[in-house]
């Protein structure tokens, strides 16, 4: 479930091992990839990628070899199925699978601050390749410090006439390459200690507020669009009661990525991992597809087992 590059990659190897595969994804699929504007860092394209395009190759790969796509198809929870196996429930449909890869990835957090949820889609953002071309000549406020923040802060100097970037700390979590960029775009400037206490405006966002923590003065940057990248909550609401999920959410593991119950594999940014970047939910859904195809062929096994056992005739494989 989720056709990010995790569950694409888990698709990709379960279907060319001819496993029956379906997969369930709520948007399109390409996940996140398909609201990054250039990604530089997946090996095999030194010139980089849009994540559109590198979206759509993936899902072109998945289905060659036979995955069944089901877009625009929420799951809303999983039961177990009486005599083994499982149920996805989804929005239209429910899907029984002998064995399932969960991938459901992350998604922004909300800071909580007074005006965030009033004027979302209003100056209100969390996806600059989204809607940066919306604030042609404008100001704008990426808010932030991680490599989101700035890639995000980076793509909407291209068409604001300024990008502030208010971050909490004095220094930013990007990786260094991505800091050098941003310091030396001429429309970028940075507020550093800066905590935002609220977005204001009538309509439509018009301002920032914000305190400097150091000396606790306060602060107004008129703005006409925010950006948030303040860190990320995993997708994981419908697994609460049904896989072991570490206090933050994340979907608990072992290093076959074999969650707490039978049958279920997880991979991707929404599992309890050290890394959330492409190659790895790659490496992690491939891993997540053999290793559930080497479940499967021992749950096959097990049966003949108790068919010769008790017949004395091996039961057909159920593929
Ligand atoms: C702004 C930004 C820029 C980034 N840039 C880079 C980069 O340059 N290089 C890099 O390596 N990484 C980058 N990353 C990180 C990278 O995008 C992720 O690590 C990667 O997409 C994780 O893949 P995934 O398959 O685990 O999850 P996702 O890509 O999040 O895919 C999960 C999928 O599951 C679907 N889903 C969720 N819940 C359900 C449900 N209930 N039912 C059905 N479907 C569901 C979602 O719609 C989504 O399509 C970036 C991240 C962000 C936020």
């Amino acid at each position: 479930m989720g056709a990010g590059p995790g569950g694409m990659t888990a698709a990709i190897y379960a279907s060319r091992a001819r496993l029956t595969t379906v997969v369930l994804e709520r948007n399109t699929a390409g996940g996140i990839m398909n609201v990054t504007e250039r990604i530089e860092n997946y090996p095999g394209f030194p010139q980089g990628v849009t994540g559109f395009e590198l979206s759509e190759l993936m899902k072109q790969q998945a289905i060659e070899f036979g995955a069944d796509l089901r877009e625009i198809t929420s799951v809303v929870a999983l039961e177990q199925r009486p005599g083994g196996g499982w149920l996805v429930v989804t929005d239209e449909e429910t899907v029984a699978a002998r064995a399932v890869v969960l991938s459901p990835g992350v998604e922004a957090r909300r800071l909580g601050v007074p005006g965030e949820a009033e004027f979302m889609g209003h100056g209100v953002s969390y996806c600059a390749t989204c809607d940066g071309p919306l604030y042609r000549d404008k100001e704008v406020v990426v808010i932030g410090g991680g490599d989101s923040a700035v890639e995000e802060g980076m793509f909407l100097a291209r068409f604001a006439s300024t990008v502030h970037v208010i971050h909490r700390r004095d220094e930013l979590r990007a990786a260094k390459i991505a800091q050098e960029r941003a310091f030396a775009q001429p429309n970028m400037h940075f507020h550093w200690n800066g905590q935002v206490r609220a977005i204001v405006g009538e309509t439509k966002v018009e301002a920032v507020d914000y305190e400097d923590l150091l000396d606790h003065s306060q602060h107004t940057l008129p703005v006409a669009g925010v950006f948030f990248y303040v860190g990320q909550l995993p997708n994981t609401d419908f697994l609460q009661d049904v896989v072991a999920l570490d206090d933050n959410g994340y979907i608990v593991t072992d290093e076959h990525l074999r969650t707490s119950r039978p049958g279920l594999f997880a991979c991707g940014d929404a599992r309890a991992g050290l890394i959330k970047q492409i190659a790895n939910a790659v490496g992690e859904g491939a891993l997540a597809a053999i290793e559930a195809e080497k479940y499967l062929d021992t749950l096959d096994f097990e049966a003949q087992q108790a068919s010769v056992a008790a017949t004395g005739t091996p039961e057909p494989a159920a593929g």
